[in-house]
């Protein structure tokens, strides 16, 4: 698995919008929380993090020992403190936000938690490891779902082998996530530090197919399904000058050869989160212009309103109740998106020299239905017990997006959890 990515990515120019606080700075801050017995910060959390208690650790100094209360219940801690939506989970609720104050920056302290105690001593989680049980799990996909279900059946003595199509591990949070949230270089870092937890191989450039995933089953005790979603979906925009959000995004991140020369207008299809997120990162890369185009209004937009709030800081504009009817192009190249008025009637065009389509992503699921029992909802998201991620097949599990039909890094985790946590129960013969 090749952990180094070439110079001159896009991404790179983006700096850390939360970095990494001082230990004087977190000392602060910890001592600003009141340790509430009900914490609605720990009921807001899907990973349950004992967020009261990480923090006074942080108060009295004892780093270590916070990083460890946060990765027994979330071993993606590290990335989750970066990119986690604090605003409407854990810190949404904090009891400051009651009082009229800003509430405890959950995410930072967490940040400087797992990031300071790694730092000083990488075998941190390696000693809590169980003697080797001889059991070989395989998962699918290495994104965060596979990888927090890869590090607690490590920890529990199995040995795992992730199986991934692309060159790198780590799924969106090496290819989609915000570069200002964290850099593919530092998904990496956290892919490693899971490797590093016991007996775990990843195989990339490694597509399972139907068949293949069938013929685990043999040489596997059980399989974990966390494959997430498919290709951007299109509108029927596609063509010379239309990218999708997803796949546009893991160019900037990845990819050094990827330029904005020459784009001046670049419109944005979409009103959720990674439409707000490509918006972003291209006007933070210093694209004059970038629109957002929405075919309702911001207030029933997905995206979250924090997110529209720092798009609009960064210079991006919000086009209402205009849906996307066509590109229009001169020759090969694009010069606007002509559009259907939501609000009034006729068309209009929008003059443009790049399209980003974010309007969602197709599913990958037909893969997971490959095995015999496992069952997809009427939205192909592949049916699991909520309890252990356990499918209709006794041997295969699943999580993550291709589970919840996309969510965040944090669900992800916690549906590899619960399902190492059934794995090894079920292995054991409990
Ligand atoms: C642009 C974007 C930005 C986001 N930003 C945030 C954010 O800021 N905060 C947040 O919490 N969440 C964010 N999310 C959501 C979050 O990234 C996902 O919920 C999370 O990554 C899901 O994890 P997963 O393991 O289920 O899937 P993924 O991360 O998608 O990983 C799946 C992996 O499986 C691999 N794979 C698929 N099929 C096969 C196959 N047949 N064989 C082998 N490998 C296969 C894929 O290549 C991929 O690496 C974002 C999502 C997007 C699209
Ligand atoms: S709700 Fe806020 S103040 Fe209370 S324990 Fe959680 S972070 Fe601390």
């Amino acid at each position: 698995m090749s952990t180094t990515l070439p110079e001159g990515r896009l991404e790179t120019q983006l700096k850390d919008k939360a970095p990494l606080y001082t230990r004087g700075e977190a000392m602060t801050e910890a001592n600003r929380c009141i340790y509430c017995a009900d914490a609605p910060c720990v009921q807001a959390c899907p990973t349950s993090i004992d967020i009261p208690t990480f923090i006074h650790k942080i108060a009295t100094d004892n780093v270590k020992g916070s990083a460890r209360t946060i990765f027994e219940s979330n071993l993606l801690g590290y990335s989750c403190a970066r990119v986690c939506p604090v605003e409407v989970l854990c810190a949404g609720s904090c009891v400051y936000n009651q009082w009229g104050r800003p509430p405890i920056e959950i995410g930072r302290l967490q940040r400087y938690a797992t990031e300071s105690a790694l730092a000083r001593d990488a075998d941190l989680l390696k000693r809590t490891r169980k003697a080797p049980t001889g059991k070989k799990i395989a998962c699918i996909g290495a994104g965060p779902a596979s990888l927090a279900a890869a590090g607690h059946l490590a920890l529990d003595g199995h040995s795992v082998t992730i199986f991934e199509k692309r060159a790198y591990a780590g799924g969106l949070n090496t290819t989609g996530v915000a570069p200002y949230k964290l850099h593919a270089q530092d998904a990496l870092r956290e892919v490693q530090m899971i490797l590093d937890l016991g007996d775990i191989e990843v195989k990339t450039g490694v597509e399972i197919d139907e068949a293949a995933a069938r013929a685990l089953l043999d040489d596997f005790d059980a399989v974990f399904v966390g494959i997430g979603l498919g290709p951007d979906s299109f509108l029927g925009l596609e063509g010379p000058g239309v990218v999708g959000a997803t796949e546009y995004i893991e160019r900037l991140k990845l990819d050094p050869t990827t330029s904005l020369d020459g784009v001046h207008t670049a419109l944005v299809v979409g009103g959720g989160n990674t439409a707000i997120d490509v918006a972003r990162e291209l006007a933070q890369l210093g694209v004059p212009d970038v629109a957002m185009v929405y075919r309702r209004t911001e207030a029933v937009m997905s995206g979250y309103h924090h997110e529209m709030v720092g798009a609009r800081k960064d210079g991006v504009r919000l086009v209402e109740n205009r849906q996307p009817v066509a590109a229009v192009r001169d020759g090969g190249a694009i010069t606007g998106l002509r559009v259907a008025k939501t609000d009034a009637d006729g068309e209009e065009t929008l003059a443009c020299d790049l399209i980003a389509v974010a309007v969602g992503q197709s599913r990958l699921t037909a893969l997971a239905a490959a095995f015999e029992g496992v069952a997809l909802d009427d939205k192909g998201r592949v049916v699991v017990d909520e309890a252990t991620n356990r499918t209709g097949n006794a041997k295969v599990y699943a999580g993550g997006d291709c589970v919840n039909g996309g969510k965040e890094v944090v669900n992800a985790a916690q549906h590899g959890k619960l399902a190492a946590r059934a794995i090894t129960a079920s292995l054991s013969g409990a």
